[in-house]
């Protein structure tokens, strides 16, 4: 079973004619077209394999862009899938309600920081953050603060591409230039470190708070803005700081959550409860695509009223998909009957063991881990993240690599034989 996918040999005849017929007609994410080699046609992906058409198999270093916790098709999860198909595949949930989504409602909010009562289903992450900005500016209104309309946002983040989203991304990517004059403005702060510390932020917030709804966070690792990551003391006390200034926190944990920091949300490291909290990513385990903003009493209760436009003004037509929801919470019962988030634990030893020889390596600026994240980030220009995809690739890997950063972020049932094979190939992408 554990052939050394480097040593596969690539049969290029066997390209499936949809193959050609994607190229002419499909529009790829983040993807210069005019320049960017055309997309590995795929016909199968288990465990942490992703089995190619021309019968070559990739190890995938990011778990099917960070999703896919227990591997590609866990059975418990295509078994999950395909019963709920098979009784309830979808029905709206405006003004009906079904077991999945109740049960899963449930679930979470067990799970979840102590007091996030109340779960709000949406279809994807950056619709979930949408939800959670929409709920936290809605909620001042509510109580008559019509000025407080403004997110608070942090440097290097990344929220999702939707147009709400882009605007609390990092100010200085991309998609802010294309769009300026098009998303709204908010507020962009440093987090709080050494050099600007938390009684600068303190006062900061003092400023702008009269005209923010909330303050947004990815806790303890910045994901797609830069893998970059802060203490659980920081959080914490970005928490302290926030609550004493008529600000919600909305942590972001679509990337964090579920296991993926070495507990089961980031924000219990830091022994906090936002006030409102995303979820996606590896909810239903990266079978399908669901995302959930999750909500205490207070913010639930701030929409309480005898007055119908009080209501929460959201409702995304596939909200609570009943496939989604029992994918969900197959997912979940795996957390249970496996032992997930010790594997993360081990699996970061692993990564601390195998990454950290990459230090010394001309080129690297900085190796770091946590939980089941490997980070080697590179001087800005040396990097050419088009070719280290394809040479990943060449050697059986699947990898992403963006900006100045390479990283992993494995299913936590990686076997650690793959791990290292996964080490050895950026060791060896780092060599020219
Ligand atoms: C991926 C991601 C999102 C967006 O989720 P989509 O499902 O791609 O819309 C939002 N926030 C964070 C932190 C993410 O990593």
């Amino acid at each position: 079973m554990k052939t050394n996918p480097s040593a596969q040999r690539r049969n290029a005849s066997a390209q499936p004619s949809w193959a050609a017929t994607g190229a002419r007609h499909l529009w790829l994410p983040y993807n210069q077209h005019k320049l960017a080699p055309a997309p590995l046609p795929v016909v199968g992906a288990k465990d942490c394999r992703i089995h190619l058409a021309d019968g070559r198999e990739l190890v995938d270093g990011i778990a099917n862009w960070w999703t896919a916790c227990h591997g590609h098709a866990h059975p418990k999860l295509v078994e999950a899938v395909q019963k709920q198909a098979a009784a309830l595949p979808h029905v709206m949930f405006g003004g009906l309600m079904h077991e999945p989504a109740a049960l899963l409602a449930e679930k979470l909010t067990a799970i979840a920081p102590e007091g996030l009562n109340r779960v709000f289903f949406a279809d994807s992450g950056s619709v979930a953050v949408e939800t959670a900005m929409k709920m936290a500016v809605q909620y001042w209104v509510n109580k008559g603060k019509v000025n407080k309309k403004k997110i608070i946002a942090f440097r290097h983040g990344y929220h999702g591409d939707t147009m709400g989203c882009m605007s609390v991304c990092d100010p200085d990517d991309g998609m802010h230039t294309t769009f300026s004059g098009y998303v709204p403005m908010q507020f962009h702060i440093d987090i709080p470190s050494d050099e600007y510390g938390f009684s600068e932020f303190d006062d900061l917030l003092s400023h702008i708070a009269p005209s923010a709804a909330a303050i947004i966070i990815e806790p303890l690792v910045q994901g797609a803005g830069g893998m970059i990551f802060h203490s659980a003391d920081t959080l914490a006390e970005i928490h302290r700081i926030t609550q004493k200034h008529e600000l919600l926190l909305i942590a972001d944990e679509i990337a964090t959550g579920f296991g993926r920091t070495g507990s089961m949300f980031a924000c219990n490291e830091a022994g906090i409860t936002p006030d409102i909290m995303c979820v996606g990513k590896a909810l239903t385990g990266g079978m399908l695509t669901l995302a959930a903003t999750l909500a205490t009493d207070k913010v639930f209760d701030g929409f309480l009223s005898e007055l119908p436009g009080r209501a929460l003004m959201q409702g995304p037509t596939y909200m609570a998909n009943p496939i989604a929801c029992a994918a969900a919470l197959a997912s979940l019962e795996l957390f249970e009957s496996e032992p997930r988030i010790q594997q993360v634990q081990t699996i970061e030893q692993h990564l601390w063991q195998l990454l950290s020889p990459l230090r010394n390596v001309e080129n690297v600026k900085d190796v770091r881990v946590k939980g089941a994240i490997g980070v080697v980030e590179l001087d800005a220009c040396a990097v050419d993240a088009w070719d280290m995809r394809i040479r990943a690739a060449e050697m059986g890997a699947w990898l992403r690599p963006f900006g100045h950063i390479i990283y992993l972020m494995p299913p936590f049932t990686m076997p650690e034989s793959d791990i290292a094979f996964l080490a050895d190939v950026i060791g060896k992408l780092l060599q020219r």
